[in-house]
């Protein structure tokens, strides 16, 4: 197992971890670009967005969810958040598990690319 993300959610490599239920685990960017900067990740491994199937489509709203809570959490839901999911090369996606970031905590730029 060489996902980087797997043994996170395996517990093998250690991680600030600060939610998890049945399907989605949250835990902290190692390199933060936002004063709150959360990764959720699915804990089944699916490579990225595109190879999502049919029945891996409900892990969106359970990804939503999640972040939305986090930002509760976080006390930024009111202020204002961002959700990405980057995808492939060109979309620089660098961690192949699908992953959802959470930012927020700071005025973001409009521009998104
Ligand atoms: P991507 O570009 O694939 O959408 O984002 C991957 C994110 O994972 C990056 O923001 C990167 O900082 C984060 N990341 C990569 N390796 C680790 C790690 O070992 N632990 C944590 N907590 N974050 C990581
Ligand atoms: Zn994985």
């Amino acid at each position: 197992m060489d996902c980087i993300f797997c043994q996170i959610i395996a517990g093998r490599i250690p991680s600030d971890i600060i939610f998890q239920d049945e399907s989605v685990v949250c835990f902290r960017d190692i390199h933060p670009l936002a004063p709150t900067h959360i990764l959720v990740v699915p804990k089944k491994h699916i490579d990225s967005l595109v190879a999502m199937t049919e029945a891996d489509l409900p892990l969106i709203g359970a990804l939503v969810k999640a972040a939305n809570l986090m930002a509760k959490k976080e006390k930024i839901a009111e202020r204002g958040y961002r959700l990405v999911i980057n995808c492939g090369k060109e979309g620089t996606q660098a961690v192949t598990h699908l992953h959802m970031h959470l930012l927020g905590g700071r005025q973001l730029s409009a521009s998104l690319g």
